[in-house]
């Protein structure tokens, strides 16, 4: 196995042109995942519960401020439909992600984290955006396994003018990141690649701390502008940062483009730093490179793909970005596509949850599970049937 990276010598890669010096970090990228990780391909089953968002993240189209997209929450059955059809489909774990929606109360996430864990084998993945220290603790207790939080970049600079905060309060996801470690979950987080204002030396800097962070889970994907989003226009954003800001005009010196070829020098990169983490061939990726961005991904470093499973009515409602890769696919041509993808490529399809290392899956606390179990009282999600009437 090849010795870790320091920051100087990411820095030279994320720089690097030559196609034969590229072949030589490709090749470096793919032993480390193989020998490290193995040659199985997980399959995480996403399920997008819910488009609505309280946030107004300058990059992503579910933002509060997009009037243009029509909302959409799943129900509690619905969840669990998808979560069965992860199982059928030999899927081992399914990922719950959503908007940072309120009205998804914490007991109702419990209750149907707990009823994914009693009435299947799948490994749980939350991504939900900040919640508060004793949400995340309940959840967890429940069963859930693993929290996607991606800190999007280690510019704090840049972070806190395109994620602003909200009630006042600044955003700390490195913080987080660190609760979901304490509270016993596989943490996953990540960054995106090409963000106007993103320098060479961030992007550096974001892969020394996901091996500071000793994360389990990496997603690195490219930005991709979105026309109803300020850093997709720049008549939003004039309004949005209400000041003389000329970063989508002039982005700086040492601007990473976001392009297909730097998330790959990110991944395989992000693969030599932290070999044993997880790391998704993302959908942004496949959205850039519809033909065989996914293979590129999975033969630079990545070992993890996550098919669709979100109901075909609701999938081009979640539109963080414009053009997203499988959007009017089932989950079942979804499951046999990346399958045929998989073998094309001689790799094979993990079996189990695949987390990091041998870890059992988490049962869950049982008193807790056998707490929400019961009915809660006046308790409902808007628009969404209380796990209770399932
Ligand atoms: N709301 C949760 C959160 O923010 O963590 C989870 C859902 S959010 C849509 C998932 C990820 O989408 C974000 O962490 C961000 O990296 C990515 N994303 C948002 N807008 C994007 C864009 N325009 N291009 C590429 N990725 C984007
Ligand atoms: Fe909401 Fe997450 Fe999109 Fe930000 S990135 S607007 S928190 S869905």
């Amino acid at each position: 196995m090849n010795a870790p990276l320091e920051y100087d010598a990411i820095l030279a890669w994320l720089q690097e042109e030559d196609p034969q010096r590229l072949l030589s970090l490709w090749q470096m990228a793919n032993e480390t995942r193989h020998a490290c990780v193995g040659d199985a391909v997980h399959l995480r089953g996403l399920v997008e519960l819910s488009n609505q968002c309280a946030r107004q993240c300058a990059y992503c189209g579910l933002r509060a401020g997009n009037t243009d997209l029509t909302r959409y929450r799943m129900t509690a059955q619905e969840v669990l439909a998808a979560a069965h059809q992860a199982v059928e489909f030999g899927y081992g774990t399914v990922v719950l992600q959503a908007g940072e929606d309120y009205a998804l109360s914490a007991r109702w996430i419990a209750q149907v984290v707990s009823r994914i864990k009693s009435e299947t084998p799948l490994a749980v993945t939350l991504s939900l955006g900040e919640r508060q220290p004793d949400e995340l603790a309940l959840w967890r207790a429940a069963g859930a396994d693993r929290y996607l939080l991606r800190f999007e970049t280690s510019d704090h600079a840049l972070f806190t003018l395109i994620h602003p905060g909200r009630d006042g309060r600044a955003s700390d996801r490195i913080a987080i990141l660190r609760q979901l470690k304490a509270l016993g979950y596989e943490t996953g987080s990540g960054i995106m690649v090409g963000l106007p204002g993103q320098t060479y030396e961030s992007v550096a800097r974001d892969i020394c701390l996901f091996r500071e962070l000793d994360l389990d889970m990496i997603g690195i994907g490219p930005f991709i502008p979105h026309r109803q989003t300020p850093l997709g226009n720049q008549e939003l954003w004039t309004q949005f940062v209400q000041a003389e800001n000329d970063l989508l005009h002039r982005p700086c010196a040492n601007q990473v483009p976001n392009a297909e070829l730097m998330v790959y020098k990110a991944v395989a990169l992000t693969r030599l730093a932290c070999p044993g983490a997880n790391i998704p061939s993302t959908t942004a990726l496949a959205t850039i490179n519809r033909q065989n961005g996914r293979e590129l991904g999975l033969r630079r470093g990545a070992n993890v793909l996550m098919p669709n499973l979100t109901p075909v009515q609701y999938r081009s409602l979640y539109q963080i970005y414009p053009a997203k890769a499988c959007l009017t696919e089932t989950g079942t041509s979804c499951n046999r596509c990346l399958r045929l993808r998989i073998g094309a490529m001689g790799r094979h399809v993990g079996v189990g949850p695949g987390g990091r290392g041998a870890r059992a899956v988490f049962a869950g606390r049982r008193d807790v599970q056998r707490e929400l179990a019961t009915p809660a009282s006046g308790h409902h999600v808007s628009r969404s049937p209380s796990l209770d009437c399932v």
